[in-house]
C-alpha cells in the first residue's frame, strides 16, 4: 500500500508531489497526459507574489525564469471603468515589492514542474488515467483506466482539475451566462509591465503583459463572443480600442482568439474517506481577479505541510482530513466570495452600481491603507 496517491500532476498536483519529495513517504502520482505534454492549449496565468515564493521553495521558479519570455513581471495595474469616474493604479514600487505579480505561460510552468519532478525522481506515471477514487476507513482504492489495475493508499489527493472521479464529494455549480474571449494582442509600443483592468457596460476586460504582447481576457455574452470571433482583425482591434477609450491606445495586432465558458464550481465538502480534492478540482473560479490557480497552489502547499506533519498511522484518517479542510476554509470561502462578488458587481452596469464602483476605485487610490490591503489581498490571498 502506498502512503499517498496523487491523481493529476498538473500545476497543483505537481506542486504537491514536489513538496513531498524529501519526506520519508511512498508517493505515486498519475497523470492522463503523455510525458512532456499538456492537456489543453496554452493560457496566461497571473501568479501572485505568494505563488512565486512557493515555486521558489520547490526549485521550479529558477527553471521557469530561465526560459526566455516565460515570466513577465507585472509592475503596475491600472483599474478603470468606462463611462464613470474612478481610477486606481497599483504600483509595485509603492508596495516595496519587485513586482505585483507575474504572468506566466501555463505550458512553460507545466514544463518546469515536470522537469523538477523528473530530477527529484518522484514516481510519476504519465499516460495513466484514474477512473474512480473510492475510500473506506481502511484505505482508498484508485482504479486506473485500461489494464493499469488499482492503486491502494492511505490517502488519495485528487488534483485532476474536475474532481468528478471521487466518490462522496458533491460539486456546486453556478453558470455566469458569460464567456471569456482570450487572445494575444500586439501593441505599437512596449507594455512596460503595465496590466489593465477595465469595466465596461458589456463586461470587464483585462490586458496582461506577457512577453512581447498582451494576453487579453474579455468577458462578454456568448452571442457577442460569436460576432467578435468572426470579426476581421481590424474590426476586433477597433472594438477593443473603443472599450478602452483614452486609457490604452496603440493596438496593432490580434491572434489566437478563443472563448471559454465562465462558471463558479466548488466542492462541498472537499474531503471524503481517505480522499481530498485540491486546486481546480476543489474550486473553479471566474478569472476576473486571477485568483484560481493561486488559491489551488495554496491548497497544495498547506496539504503538503499537513501530510509531512502527520504520523504515518494518522495519514489520511478523518481527524487529519477534517483539520485540513477546516484550516483551508477561510482562505477558500473568502477567495470564492471575493471573486464571485467582483464578477457580479463588475458584470453589471446599472447606474446604481457604477457610482459606488467609481467611489470604491477613487477611495482605493486615495487612501493608502485601503490600497495596501487590497494589493496585499491580490498578492497573497484574501484571508
Ligand atoms: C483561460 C483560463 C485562464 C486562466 N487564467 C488564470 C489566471 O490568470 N490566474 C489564475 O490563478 N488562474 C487562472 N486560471 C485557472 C487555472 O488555469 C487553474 O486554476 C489551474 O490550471 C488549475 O490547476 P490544476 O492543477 O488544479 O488543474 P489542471 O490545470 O486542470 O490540471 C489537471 C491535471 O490532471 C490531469 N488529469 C485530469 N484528469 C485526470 C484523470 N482522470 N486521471 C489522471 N490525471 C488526470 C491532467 O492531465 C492535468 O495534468 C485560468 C483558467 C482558464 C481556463
Amino acid at each position: 500500500m502506498h502512503d499517498v496517491v496523487i491523481v493529476g500532476a498538473g500545476p497543483v498536483g505537481g506542486a504537491l508531489a514536489l513538496a513531498l519529495a524529501d519526506a520519508d513517504l511512498d508517493v505515486v502520482a498519475v497523470d492522463a497526459r503523455a510525458a512532456g505534454g499538456t492537456l489543453r492549449g496554452d493560457r496566461s496565468l497571473a501568479l501572485s507574489h505568494g505563488a512565486r515564493l512557493i515555486f521558489e521553495r520547490l526549485a521550479v521558479w529558477p527553471r521557469l525564469a530561465a526560459v526566455a519570455g516565460a515570466v513577465t513581471p507585472i509592475m503596475e495595474i491600472d483599474i478603470s471603468q468606462a463611462g464613470g469616474f474612478g481610477v486606481t493604479r497599483l504600483v509595485a514600487e509603492e508596495q516595496g515589492l519587485p513586482a505585483l505579480g507575474y504572468v506566466v505561460s501555463y505550458r512553460a510552468l507545466q514544463a518546469a514542474i515536470d522537469d523538477v519532478l523528473m530530477r527529484t525522481g518522484i514516481n510519476v506515471r504519465f499516460g495513466v488515467t484514474a477512473a474512480s477514487v473510492a475510500g473506506s476507513s481502511a484505505d482508498v482504492a484508485v482504479a486506473l483506466g485500461g489494464d493499469a489495475g488499482t492503486l491502494r493508499a492511505r490517502l488519495a489527493v485528487v488534483a485532476d482539475g474536475t474532481g468528478t472521479a471521487v466518490t462522496g464529494i458533491a460539486r456546486h455549480q453556478r453558470d455566469y451566462g458569460q464567456v471569456a474571449l482570450i487572445a494575444r494582442v500586439g501593441m505599437q509600443s512596449p507594455h512596460r509591465g503595465v496590466a489593465f483592468e477595465r469595466f465596461t457596460p458589456e463586461g470587464p476586460l483585462a490586458l496582461l503583459p506577457e512577453g512581447d504582447h498582451y494576453g487579453l481576457v474579455w468577458t462578454m455574452t456568448p452571442a457577442k463572443a460569436e460576432s467578435m470571433l468572426a470579426a476581421s482583425d481590424d474590426a476586433f482591434l477597433a472594438a477593443l480600442a473603443h472599450h478602452f477609450g483614452a486609457r490604452v491606445s496603440g493596438f496593432a495586432r490580434v491572434a489566437d482568439r478563443r472563448t471559454f465558458p465562465l462558471r463558479l464550481e466548488f466542492a462541498r465538502p472537499t474531503v471524503a474517506p481517505r480522499s481530498v480534492v485540491i486546486g481546480n478540482a476543489a474550486q473553479t473560479l471566474h478569472p476576473i481577479a486571477g485568483q484560481g490557480f493561486n488559491l489551488g497552489l495554496r491548497d497544495a502547499h498547506e496539504l503538503g505541510q499537513a501530510i509531512i506533519r502527520a504520523p504515518r498511522d494518522a495519514l489520511g484518517g478523518d481527524p487529519m482530513l477534517t483539520a485540513f479542510a477546516a484550516r483551508r476554509r477561510p482562505d477558500r470561502y473568502a477567495s470564492i466570495a471575493f471573486t464571485h462578488g467582483l464578477a457580479r458587481i463588475f458584470a453589471t452596469d446599472a447606474p446604481l452600481v457604477r457610482w459606488p464602483r467609481g467611489l470604491a476605485l477613487t477611495l482605493l487610490d486615495a487612501v493608502p491603507p485601503m490600497k495596501k490591503a487590497f494589493t496585499r489581498a491580490m498578492l497573497f490571498g484574501i484571508s
